[in-house]
């Protein structure tokens, strides 16, 4: 069988003793017959093996500030190239980015994008770094690792922004080709990712575990807040402490704004009290760095020394303001270490988002 210009060879699959193919990308651990699609849409089994059918295809990029992933500490202040493919392995209800991530159109894929050209780009328009985004890297691994390999040949970081909805295998090498990471933990009760997300809590907390114990990905989490559905106060504290014991008190934990969107219309937006509480809750929980997003809230914004109480990192949504750190990510009062990525002083990308056309941009 030829494969399409787009479509390469999978990784991280096996041979059932029943003639199907499975899928070990994703724990949802796809079952193929020849000719079909996984849950994610992207790949696919051709023959007696799997594929990737959307290789060097992106449904675009934009500039962001790095804040918008969110990272906040992570070259604060700089602007990085974000774009995202089709599909995904979750089916959140709720999902703020649907028109990407269910897509079932490969036209939708409209920019030509290879990696080569993704990092050129990126180096071109003055970037620190690149981000797979919109839609979760996972399930298109071979192009985010290609890709993340060009950026670090160049001196670019590669950010990936996901669910850690990945199999054992896969993320040993996705994670040893990313430099940073957030990762999406949706709630903290296995009813809440069975129900409204069609997954399992279980194998996310393993990844964020793999993250803390055996890589150097600079990583922080967050926790979109959805009225109802995952913002009790019990849930937020269960997830606080879970943090503070396996991941340490030190990740900095973002708790976002939900708005009604995909299949979740009949739910309000997340009020900036609740946001509030979560912050108070998980900081009383010992976490160090909380943030709240999606909401104005420079207080929740900022970045606070945990030893002696000083403004660090001052924001006004993506706008930074006063610095309050020294070249290695030292408390300029106090001395505290700081963790995370941090320069002498930081970027002046601010709060502007820029779609680029890649074809025109660097190629
Ligand atoms: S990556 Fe896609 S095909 Fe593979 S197991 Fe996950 S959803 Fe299924």
């Amino acid at each position: 069988m030829t494969m399409a210009s787009n479509t390469v060879p999978g990784r991280y699959w096996h041979a059932l003793g029943d003639g199907r193919l499975q899928c070990d990308v994703c724990p949802r651990y796809c079952k193929l017959p020849d000719g079909q699609r996984g849950l994610c849409f992207v790949r696919a089994r051709e023959g007696d093996q799997m594929v990737l059918t959307t290789y060097g295809r992106s449904s675009g990029f934009c500039i962001d500030p790095i804040e918008k992933k969110p990272l906040n500490h992570f070259l604060p202040g700089t602007p990085v190239l974000s774009f995202g493919t089709a599909g995904c392995n979750l089916t959140c209800k709720f999902c703020q980015n649907w028109d990407i991530s269910k897509a079932r159109e490969i036209d939708r894929l409209n920019d030509a994008a290879p990696p080569e050209a993704i990092a050129r780009a990126a180096l071109r328009s003055g970037c620190r770094s690149v981000a797979f985004t919109y839609n979760d890297p996972v399930i298109f691994l071979e192009y985010a690792v290609d890709t993340a390999k060009a950026c670090r040949e160049r001196g670019l970081k590669a950010v990936a922004v996901t669910a850690g909805y990945i199999g054992p295998e896969a993320r040993i090498e996705f994670y040893q080709n990313m430099d940073a990471a957030n990762v999406d933990l949706k709630g903290f009760t296995e009813d809440f990712y069975h129900r409204i997300c069609g997954g399992h809590l279980a194998p996310v907390l393993e990844t964020l575990e793999y993250l803390r114990n055996h890589t150097k990905v600079w990583f922080e989490i967050t926790t979109l807040l959805i009225p109802g559905a995952n913002d009790s106060d019990e849930e937020i504290r269960k997830l606080s402490q879970w943090i503070g014991e396996k991941l340490g008190p030190e990740t900095p934990l973002h708790f976002s704004a939900f708005h009604p969107d995909y299949k979740m219309t009949d739910i309000a937006n997340t009020p900036a009290a609740t946001l509030t509480r979560a912050r108070r809750l998980a900081r009383e929980i010992g976490l160090s760095y909380v943030y709240t997003g999606n909401v104005h809230d420079s207080e929740g914004g900022s970045t606070w020394c945990p030893s002696c109480g000083s403004l660090l990192i001052e924001r006004d949504w993506y706008t930074l303001g006063r610095w309050g750190l020294d070249g290695a990510g030292h408390c300029l009062k106090c001395g505290h270490a700081v963790p995370g990525l941090f320069e002498a002083c930081p970027g002046e990308w601010g709060p502007r988002r820029q779609p680029v056309r890649l074809q025109s941009a660097a190629l």
